[in-house]
């Protein structure tokens, strides 16, 4: 038998985020949860996406029903700064950067309970200086910077992406999501909101495309090309993956896995899959950090 930690979730080829900027675009947002439920509802996948929020961008009024969405399991939280009016660059002060940074995280644990672990830098611009302050606070930053991230070689504040826009075809959003699976990269789209509109207001999605690639993700899901995650999710398995090694003990009838990780056990608890592999057959077991599972022969 051998056994390998699997590159992303389920064996999957390649992987793919849906990160939403900014939190104040309600009727899109239940728009979007509506898609993911009942795409769930008719295909068992569970289509996931991050919500990068500007803390003093969320309506008072709707913190409760922000809270209800976290609930469901189809988006999570990541910061996007106090009030979007920052560089994260060496034209800010590091004494302000360091302040937004922790309220950031501070502020959006009081409002919901949940400590963002990831980071959305606001704006283009942002550099070695402002990453370094965030490596103080959160695990990984999603950048603006249009590229596919390619595992093994992420830079953890620098995360590349795949913008939404208004005039992007049916077509482009597949060819991303295929690249993804040929390449064996990650995927991570800058979503701002969908809208039923004719026209563009900072980087929109339409309505129509994004059902198309909600259906076309699923797909791709079903037949475990693609693992749709969150942005926490993904940083998570990956960074996980990355540092993690298998202590494997044998006796006559079964065979004993460690997943060995050395990263921190508060923040670093999501499961990876291993690939069981006999001479003829493939199977995947999920397995959390530290953790010990038989296998018998
Ligand atoms: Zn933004």
């Amino acid at each position: 038998m051998e056994f390998k930690i699997c590159q992303y979730k389920n064996n999957a080829k390649g992987a793919f985020t849906f990160v939403f900027d900014d939190g104040c675009y309600w009727e899109s947002t239940e728009w979007i949860y509506e898609i993911f439920k009942e795409i769930y509802e008719k295909t068992g996948v569970m289509l996931k996406g991050t919500s990068a929020q500007t803390v003093g961008f969320i309506s008072p009024t709707l913190i409760n029903k922000w809270k209800e969405l976290f609930k469901s399991g189809y988006f999570d939280l990541s910061a996007h700064s106090i009030n979007h009016c920052i560089g994260y660059n060496k034209n800010t002060s590091e004494e302000e950067l360091h302040k937004d940074a922790r309220d950031s995280q501070a502020e959006l644990e009081k409002m919901y309970g949940i400590k963002p672990l990831t980071y959305v830098t606001p704006g283009g611009g942002s550099d070695e200086f402002g990453w370094n302050v965030l490596k103080s606070y959160y695990i990984a930053n999603r950048n603006g910077n249009d590229r596919m991230n390619i595992p093994n070689n992420i830079d953890w504040y620098d995360i590349g992406t795949f913008t939404a826009m208004l005039k992007r075809t049916n077509e482009e959003y597949k060819n991303n999501i295929d690249e993804a699976i040929k390449s064996g990269g990650w995927s991570v789209q800058i979503n701002h909101w969908v809208t039923k509109k004719a026209e563009d207001v900072f980087h929109s999605q339409s309505y129509d495309t994004f059902v198309y690639e909600c259906n076309y993700l699923a797909k791709k899901a079903q037949s475990n090309e693609i693992w749709v995650s969150s942005l926490n999710e993904a940083v998570l398995y990956l960074q996980e993956y990355e540092k993690s090694t298998l202590e494997i003990k044998e006796n006559d009838r079964e065979y004993e896995i460690t997943l060995v990780c050395p990263l921190d056990k508060d923040i670093y608890n999501y499961p990876l899959t291993i690939e069981v592999k006999n001479e003829n057959t493939s199977t995947c077991v999920d397995i959390l950090p530290n953790q010990t599972i038989k296998i018998g022969k």
